[in-house]
């Protein structure tokens, strides 16, 4: 059974180890293997043993609806747009005219067109 977080989306497994006890159940947090957050808590007289599944599509991927393998071969080239200052306020790149099918099916962009406002702190994180 794998369930997924709903913090960074990793998927893992659950076990119990030395469950099976008739008493003295106790509530024990589930983590994420992957971000170390609790997912949720159980009773169980044993402890839980998360395995890391697969490890999360990034930041990115996950905001363009794409996984990570079709951000690489997107290639596409973030840019930086920054103010008179310097600072960088948002990414933005245009969608390649070799972009498949499938991933201007699955994000609705056109080729050429220009993805824009893209949140710096996901680009940032990577
Ligand atoms: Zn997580």
């Amino acid at each position: 059974m794998s369930e997924k977080c709903p913090k960074c989306g990793a998927e893992f497994s659950v076990s119990v180890i030395g469950g099976g006890g008739f008493c003295g159940a106790c509530l024990e947090p589930i983590n994420c293997p992957y971000c170390c957050e609790t997912v949720r808590e159980e009773r169980t007289t044993g402890t839980f043993m998360e395995k890391l599944l697969k490890a999360p599509d990034s930041a990115l991927s996950q905001y363009f609806g794409i996984s990570d393998a079709e951000w690489e071969e997107l290639g596409a080239e973030l840019n930086a747009n920054t103010g008179n200052d310097e600072m960088t306020y948002c990414y933005w790149f245009t969608v390649p005219d070799d972009t498949s099918e499938e991933i201007l099916e699955k994000t609705g962009w056109q080729v050429g067109q220009i993805v824009d406002d893209i949140p710096v702190e996901l680009v940032d994180n990577n």
